[in-house]
């Protein structure tokens, strides 16, 4: 996998989430009701502009901020009032600083509001522990939440923020734009890619797949039908719920293989050898499959 110098020193910075660096190019693509899409910043990004400003879910990475503040400058003319943080990675949350600042447009020094569930900034701020040194104060949330879901109106639109639990890490969040009806997932689903089960920061299988579902009990089915809910990931293209059922049932399916193989005293290395991710490795990207594996493997039944 290439990476960029500054990815580099990110990582060196706190961990990113394992998938493809950005390139330079900023892709913008206009989802529905007042939600764009950001691609090429590391984490994709949501942007939902109005008259009251801009709201970003997700920042990318901090080397790609100009690229960013550029794109969402030809969007509109107003500053960032609002950020919402879907994990901690870096490729997510690399931006929260530098983004607004290049936008600019508000009151001078001020910050906009940067929502995360408490977890994130618990970890952002807690003391540097192995290789995860702590993260600079200026990327940390200023508004975290405890609570399962928080919400807020923003453009006259309702903001639905909801944690999560134990799923990607024990931090992550989805953002529903309720009128233009755009689901925002952060890498609890990422299409076309295994999911990264990070245990370190409290991740696991079982929080992973009812994370999943929790997007399916929000989403409507766009296909054959006028109005539907569009799905944006945390990497690859934009998706509709059939995508993530379609994904649901791969994690679901490779969970039981990996439980029953378990189950009948196999240990990680031979489980790995039987290959339970064979058949969805041209689907999905078959070098992460081990990792998958390993993750479910190590947090089945709450296992650690
Ligand atoms: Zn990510």
């Amino acid at each position: 996998m290439q990476r960029q110098l500054q990815v580099v020193i990110a990582l060196a910075v706190f961990a990113v989430c394992g998938f493809a660096q950005p390139t330079g190019e900023i892709g913008v693509l206009k989802v529905q009701g007042n939600v764009y899409m950001l691609v090429g910043a590391g984490g994709n990004i949501a942007a939902q502009v109005g008259a009251d400003g801009i709201l970003v879910a997700d920042t990318g990475t901090e080397a790609m901020a100009p690229q960013v503040a550029a794109a969402l400058k030809k969007l509109s003319s107003k500053p960032i009032a609002w950020v919402i943080d879907t994990n901690i990675d870096s490729d997510h949350t690399g931006g929260n600083a530098a983004l607004p600042k290049l936008v600019g447009g508000g009151a001078p020094g001020a910050r906009p509001r940067i929502v995360a569930y408490e977890n994130v900034l618990n970890r952002m701020s807690a003391p540097p522990t192995g290789n995860l040194p702590q993260a600079p104060d200026a990327l940390w949330p200023n508004d975290e939440y405890a609570m399962a879901s928080k919400d807020f109106s923003f453009n006259g639109e309702a903001i639905i923020v909801h944690h999560v639990p134990a799923a990607h890490t024990d931090g992550d969040s989805m953002v529903h734009f309720r009128r233009s009806d755009v689901l925002v997932v952060g890498d609890v689903f990422t299409p076309g890619r295994y999911p990264v089960i990070d245990v370190a920061r409290g991740g696991s299988i079982q929080g992973e797949i009812d994370a999943v579902n929790e997007i399916l009990r929000i989403t409507v089915p766009l296909k054959y039908q006028e109005a539907g809910t569009y799905v944006i990931p945390g990497h690859g293209r934009l998706c509709d719920e059939a995508d993530v059922v379609e994904f649901r049932d791969m994690v679901t399916i490779v969970r039981d293989r990996v439980r029953n193989l378990k189950s009948k005293g196999m240990t990680l290395d031979q489980v790995k050898a039987a290959r339970p991710t064979r058949d969805y490795d041209t689907e999905y990207d078959a070098k992460e499959g081990d990792a998958f594996v390993e993750a479910v493997y190590k947090t089945l039944d709450g296992n650690k």
